[in-house]
């Protein structure tokens, strides 16, 4: 954790672009493993945001580093001093050897930044998303080179978990990939490889997993708290699905879900809850807002 892990000749300049929680959490972990971050935003708010809960959580992560007081101390200087910020996405990405996309999940506004980003970067620089939901070849559609875009997809919170899905769409060079899989080693992520399809490995067992629970409750199969307490118990997940489900946020799992139904009205896994429904309609998206299938107000 405290040594630099600048391997990697291709790549010393990392932009990222979207500052909120995901963003915030890849500067951070890129930035404490020896590379240089542009974090780009057009909130500046978000961005102060983004640069105060990055040296809380680098603060706090390196009080539980081995060391001396002097080495913890100097951990967060360096970390902190190798993150930049810039409100404007063309200038953020001139310099930028890799290029991170974490803004809102909304196809069009993915496609609008990485047309901006086309026109700024590098000619070789590479370009990846943080997409959850979206397949890579409808993010890239307006890129003129596709074989340099990829899909980064991270989990949250970034600097916790441990696992990176790599994404490689048909047109994805071998040697973008293989940048890409190094670059989620020098950052300490475990990688996984997956092809470009809804969900890639994680979010396409999980989000279907969700709703059929969702089913199996609105049957009156079993209560929520009983399935919550079954796979905990008996499956060994630490959470149930309706508390992952709050967790996440219920809006982005219908988010998600309404996505794939319409895309996919053939795959019958892909269906949507209408309690979910309902609860978004009401504005109980879970943990955010005090209220889901649980209440958090307490
Ligand atoms: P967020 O809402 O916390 O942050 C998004 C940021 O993007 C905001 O700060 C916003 O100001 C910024 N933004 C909006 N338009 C922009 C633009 N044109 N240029 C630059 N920045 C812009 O969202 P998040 O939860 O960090 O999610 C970001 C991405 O990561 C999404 O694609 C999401 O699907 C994906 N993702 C989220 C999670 C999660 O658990 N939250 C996990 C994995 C992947």
């Amino acid at each position: 954790m405290f040594t630099a892990k600048c391997a990697m000749q291709n790549i010393r300049n990392v932009a990222i672009v979207g500052s909120g929680q995901m963003g915030s959490g890849i500067a951070q972990v890129t930035a404490s493993s020896g590379f240089n971050v542009m974090l780009a935003d057009v909130n500046k708010k978000a961005l102060d945001r983004a640069m105060k809960a990055i040296s809380q959580s680098v603060t706090h992560l390196s009080k539980k580093q081995k060391g001396t007081d002097k080495e913890k101390s100097d951990f967060v200087t360096l970390t902190m001093s190798r993150i930049k910020t810039c409100n404007n996405v063309s200038t953020a990405v001139a310099d930028a050897d890799l290029i991170i996309e974490a803004a809102i999940e909304n196809i069009d506004l993915k496609r609008g930044i990485f047309a901006q980003i086309e026109q700024s970067c590098k000619k070789d620089s590479i370009l990846t998303t943080n997409t959850s939901s979206f397949l890579l070849e409808d993010v890239a559609k307006g890129l003129q080179d596709k074989t340099r875009f990829g899909g980064l997809h991270f989990f949250n919170p970034v600097p916790v978990m441990k696992l990176l899905e790599v994404i490689r769409s048909d047109d994805t060079s071998d040697e973008t990939y293989a940048t890409l899989i190094k670059f989620g080693t020098a950052v300490g992520k475990t990688t996984v490889a997956c092809k470009d399809s809804p969900g890639f490995i994680v979010n396409r067992l999980l989000i279907p997993y969700f709703f059929e629970a969702a089913r199996m409750y609105e049957r009156g199969d079993a209560s929520m708290t009983d399935i919550d307490e079954a796979m905990k118990l008996g499956a060994g997940h630490p959470m149930g699905p309706f508390e992952l489900a709050d967790y996440i946020g219920l809006d982005t799992v219908k988010f998600v879900m309404d996505g794939w139904a319409a895309k996919y009205p053939e795959v019958q896994l892909f269906e949507a809850s209408p309690l979910v429904d309902k609860l978004v309609a009401e504005g109980k998206l879970g943990r955010k807002t005090g209220d889901g299938f649980y209440s958090y107000k307490k």
